[in-house]
């Protein structure tokens, strides 16, 4: 297995042990420790949320600055479709893409066109799917199946993420002019922190490589400010944006641009983990496809963004509206089907698996049971641990000590202390 990156870090000398991010961290991946929040890296799925919540900026999305592309000869912005929806008011995404060009890329590739790709091969692929298909979109939520349902993996429909897929179309293209691999950068503009994980842990081949990711939110004024002056060059109209691909960024938008009738859009960590929950149980074998985000509102929602993800939303009909509901995929699938398949299955790492043999994880598996039994079962988070049950299994695991609970010293009265 790799290890794998994760974006969110702590930065301790920060960090008041207040708890927040531990509350409020939708997969137990946050303990308090020492009085300072520690992140369980096998579990933490970088969604985000703990960046949300700290008031202290002790959590940090590692991210690249705009610096980094000088390092290229050649350098490519891919940037997330989410980005055409940032500006408040409508702006034709060709005019957003030359204020990108303007920061000193030599090209903005059109990712819209990567999602046509992606959506066209997922259509030829549920078919070997069982159901119902889970989408591989978003990275957090791969992470979330490979770390706690991984009988589940094999429902993810094996194929690279539109971002990935752009990378390596774009990588070709400059390949194919003579240039180097090394002297081609390409990065990619971010709403989310998943997304720089999951670019980091990439196990595509070289040409698939994404060099750095940077967050939309950084270099927003820059673009606004060039909107603002060049605002004669608003309708400047793109031709190849596709506004199929557009709807990726919300909940139900891959869904409407495949054309299925039978799917389930989910957003939000704690919802997600009811609908694999129901998924794990035998649920929703009549549905297709199940969109799922670990942000609310999609990728709308993401951290790395500047407007209200419902705003945003009114500006994706907007260029509907305005434009059309049509893609641009014509005769694609046959050459690039075989080229971006891809693997989930090299990242699974089950954190919930007491041990490799199953007697042991048996009698741990009772311990921790034991114990759970034994606990006021109040969550009341002064061991530090989110939860009694979490506490019971970090005891089981080592991680935690008996006595970190204050009610099994006090013999079951609460220290108000
Ligand atoms: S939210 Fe977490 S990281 Fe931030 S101060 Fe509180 S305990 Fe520390
Ligand atoms: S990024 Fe998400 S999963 Fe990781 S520690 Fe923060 S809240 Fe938990």
């Amino acid at each position: 297995m790799n290890e794998i990156f994760h974006s969110v870090k702590l930065i301790e000398e920060n960090c008041r042990g207040c708890t927040k991010c531990m509350i409020k961290c939708p997969v137990e991946a946050v303990r308090i420790k020492n009085s300072r929040a520690v992140i369980y890296a096998d579990r933490c799925i970088d969604c985000g949320e703990c960046i949300r919540v700290c008031h202290y900026n002790a959590h940090v999305a590692q991210q690249d600055s705009l610096e980094s592309i000088k390092g290229y000869r050649i350098k490519v912005a891919i940037p997330s479709i989410t980005i055409y929806t940032q500006f408040g008011a409508y702006v034709e995404p060709g005019f957003i893409n030359m204020a990108i060009e303007s920061l000193g890329f030599d090209e903005v590739y059109d990712m819209t066109y990567a999602c046509d790709i992606v959506s066209e091969i997922i259509k030829k692929e549920i078919v070997n799917t069982p159901k119902p298909a889970i989408s591989s979109f978003c990275p957090g939520i791969v992470r979330l199946i490979q770390t706690s349902y991984p009988e589940l993996i094999e429902h993810v429909v094996k194929v690279l993420t539109p971002i990935e897929v752009a990378a390596s179309l774009i990588r070709e293209k400059f390949l194919n002019s003579g240039f180097r691999n090394e002297d081609i950068g390409i990065f990619y503009l971010t709403p989310c922190v998943a997304r720089i994980a999951k670019e980091s842990n990439s196990n595509f081949d070289q040409r698939g490589e994404i060099n750095g990711a940077i967050a939309i939110s950084d270099i927003y004024t820059k673009l606004l400010k060039f909107i603002s002056k060049n605002s004669e060059l608003k309708d400047y109209y793109q031709k190849k944006i596709s506004f199929t691909g557009l709807s990726w960024a919300y909940v139900g938008g891959q869904s409407r641009s495949m054309g299925f009738k039978e799917y389930i859009g989910v957003d939000g960590v704690e919802n997600v983990i009811k609908v694999l929950d129901d998924i794990e149980n035998g649920k929703f074998k009549e549905v297709e496809f199940v969109e799922v985000f670990a942000c609310t509102e999609g990728c709308l929602g993401g951290i790395l963004l500047v407007d209200n993800p419902f705003n945003a939303r009114r500006i994706i009909r907007k260029y509907y509206n305005k434009n059309g509901y049509a893609s641009n995929t014509e005769n694609i699938v046959d050459k690039y089907k075989e080229q971006f398949t891809a693997n989930y299955e090299s990242n699974k790492n089950n954190s919930h698996k007491f041990a490799d043999d199953f007697s042991s994880a048996v009698i741990k598996m009772k311990e921790m049971n034991r114990l759970h039994n034994m606990l006021p079962g109040i969550d009341c988070g002064q061991c530090g641990s989110p939860s009694c049950r979490a506490f019971a299994e970090d005891v089981v695991r080592g991680l935690s000590s008996e006595e970190d609970c204050k009610m099994i010293i006090n013999g079951g009265e609460k220290d108000e202390g």
